[in-house]
């Protein structure tokens, strides 16, 4: 038996974002996760476009660029298309068979009880966008995100703290599936990683790429150093001797994620008002430059190199497409279609 039918199967996206590159909380609270479990999963990498779709129909010209983007970065940050399929979601049709199949059972309403479908409605009304805009797609999302785990029968989905919840209507619409035509699918657990901590952005909120407050893996070394320059420090701290709080510093937040064995000593000079806020921020421009280094010249060579990034996606959707050819397969036998 090879190793890949021993491992349990593992599935992880993430969608296109808006600016290309990822971000350092994306980075930080997924992607390290996903590099450490690449070696103990037969793992299943894709960015998630169709996703895009739901919400950013109008502006699709940005979609396919930042894809590969995303892509760039997961090998940059350390995926190793050897060890698993990176690809893109609409290279791989059967996420699309399936997504209909599966929303042809999933009842109305558990879909518009949704907490993200309301987010994004509110959202969406807030902007001045009518309720035309909110699409069958947008309302469909969670029936997608459920066929990208299951088109590949997927064991576990690594998830941030704060998105346990995200999963559980797929669980539904699994156990739905299952009861109603044979035990097809594992139930997909969340593998939660309790390490990872939610990274601010730069005004304290969490770090997003809808906030405008992150630091990207494209970000020069200069930009970085200006957005750094930006971040909210103690509000109280306005001269160096005026005592810091850590806790309440994003600079000082950022430093104990980049600098896990250090952290501590600038911690307490900040706190006793050895050390100022402009010390912390050349301190933490330099150990997030050099950090970053690496990853932005490996995701630069990628991108330059576009035959060598189609190779690999290429690669990882045919990977991807032997699983999930076999599980509709799988499917349309439980259904009696075929
Ligand atoms: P964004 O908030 O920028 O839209 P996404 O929701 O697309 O990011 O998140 C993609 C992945 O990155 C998820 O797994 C999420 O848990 C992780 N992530 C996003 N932002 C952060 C953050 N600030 N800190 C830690 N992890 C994050």
């Amino acid at each position: 038996m090879s190793q890949s039918e021993t491992r349990k199967r593992l599935l992880s996206g993430m969608q296109p974002t808006g600016t290309g590159a990822l971000h350092l909380g994306n980075l930080e609270g997924a992607l390290k996760n996903w590099v450490r479990l690449q070696d103990q999963y037969e793992m299943f990498c894709c960015v998630v476009d169709w996703h895009a779709l739901t919400t950013r129909y109008h502006e699709t010209s940005k979609i396919a660029p930042a894809c590969r983007e995303v892509a760039a970065d997961y090998i940059a940050y350390g995926l190793d298309p050897k060890k698993c399929a990176i690809f893109i979601q609409s290279h791989v049709k059967e996420h699309a068979e399936l997504h209909l199949l599966l929303s042809m059972i999933t009842p109305l309403g558990w879909l518009e009880r949704v907490p993200t479908f309301k987010e994004k409605r509110e959202l969406m009304a807030e902007k001045g966008e009518g309720d035309e805009s909110v699409s069958y797609g947008l309302l469909g999302y969670p029936c997608l995100q459920t066929a990208d785990i299951l088109v590949y029968r997927a064991n576990v989905v690594p998830v941030g703290k704060d998105q346990a919840a995200h999963l559980e209507i797929s669980r539904e619409i699994c156990r739905r599936f299952n009861y109603l035509y044979g035990p097809v699918f594992p139930e997909p657990q969340t593998l939660i990683n309790e390490e990872a901590a939610v990274l601010p952005g730069t005004d304290g909120r969490k770090m997003s790429k809808s906030y405008g407050n992150a630091v990207y893996a494209a970000d020069s070394a200069e930009k970085v150093a200006e957005t750094i320059k930006g971040a909210f420090t103690t509000p109280t701290k306005l001269r160096k001797t005026d005592p810091g709080v850590p806790e309440g510093c994003v600079v000082c937040q950022w430093r104990k994620v980049f600098d896990p064995e250090g952290y501590r000593t600038s911690w307490e000079e900040d706190r006793s008002g050895e050390r100022g806020c402009m010390q912390n921020k050349k301190e933490l421009t330099e150990l997030l430059n050099s950090f970053l280094e690496p990853i932005r010249k490996r995701r630069a060579e990628l991108l330059s190199d576009p035959a060598e990034l189609d190779r690999i996606l290429v690669d990882g959707a045919e990977r991807a497409r032997a699983t999930a050819s076999e599980t509709l397969r799988l499917v349309n036998e439980a259904l009696g279609l075929r």
